[in-house]
């Protein structure tokens, strides 16, 4: 636990694909507890980045936009106020999100409000790259999601099979927090299994 309080924390991490949208959701809602999708606040900076014509690689400037944004991550994404759920899962934002997101000073921004969200609520299931290994190392239970490629490639139809790939290698390999099994994660391996399956064997590990 990190916070005094009773409500368990999860932390979910896994490449694109591996089940970690599907899955947070049905044990936040068995558990009772809200759920943060922390790949839709890098979605949100690199959405915001190309709207305002800035390269994504320019570690100065994305350092300083993520600094200033003003990003709401409940049920709906709202940047600055506009709606933007729909748009952070555009081609144009997969592609570039590898790049904003191994930018460390948008890590450390964002971490900071992730440990806000768990600390205002006393716990959560929390999915993302780096939960269980950097944001949150003493969650109740950490979890590793995979799937066989073609089956993740399948899951993720709207993204190019190619472009998923370079992705996941971007994420596993970049200096910063890299996509890693977290010490003493559970992995488990959701090709051939159904979400209620899944949710039942992690509920018996809490
Ligand atoms: O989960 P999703 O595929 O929407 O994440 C989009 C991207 O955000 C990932 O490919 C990765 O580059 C980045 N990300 C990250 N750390 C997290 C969550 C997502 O670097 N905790």
């Amino acid at each position: 636990m990190t916070s005094a309080s009773c409500l368990p924390l999860v932390a979910i991490d896994g490449p694109a694909g591996s089940g970690k949208s599907t899955v947070s959701k049905a044990l936040a809602e068995r558990l009772g507890v809200d759920r943060l999708d922390t790949g839709a606040m890098y979605r949100a900076v690199t959405w915001a980045a190309l709207q305002r014509g800035l390269d994504p690689g320019d570690v100065g400037a994305i350092g300083s936009l993520a600094r200033q944004l003003d990003l709401e991550v409940g049920g709906r994404i709202r940047s600055d106020g506009t709606d933007i759920t729909d748009a952070i899962r555009s081609p144009e934002v997969s592609a570039a999100v590898s790049a904003v997101a191994r930018n460390p000073d948008v890590r450390s921004v964002l971490v900071g409000r992730q440990r806000r969200w768990v600390a205002e609520r006393g716990g959560g299931v929390v999915e993302g790259r780096d939960i269980g290994s950097v944001v949150f190392p003493d969650a109740d239970l950490k979890l590793y999601l995979t799937a066989s490629p073609e089956e993740r490639a399948r899951r993720r139809a709207d993204e190019d099979a190619n472009a998923l790939a370079r992705r996941d290698r971007l994420d596993s390999t970049r200096s910063a927090s890299p996509l890693e099994v977290a010490e003493g994660a559970k992995v488990l391996d959701t090709t051939d299994r159904t979400v209620s399956e899944v949710v039942e064997e992690v509920m018996g590990w809490l």
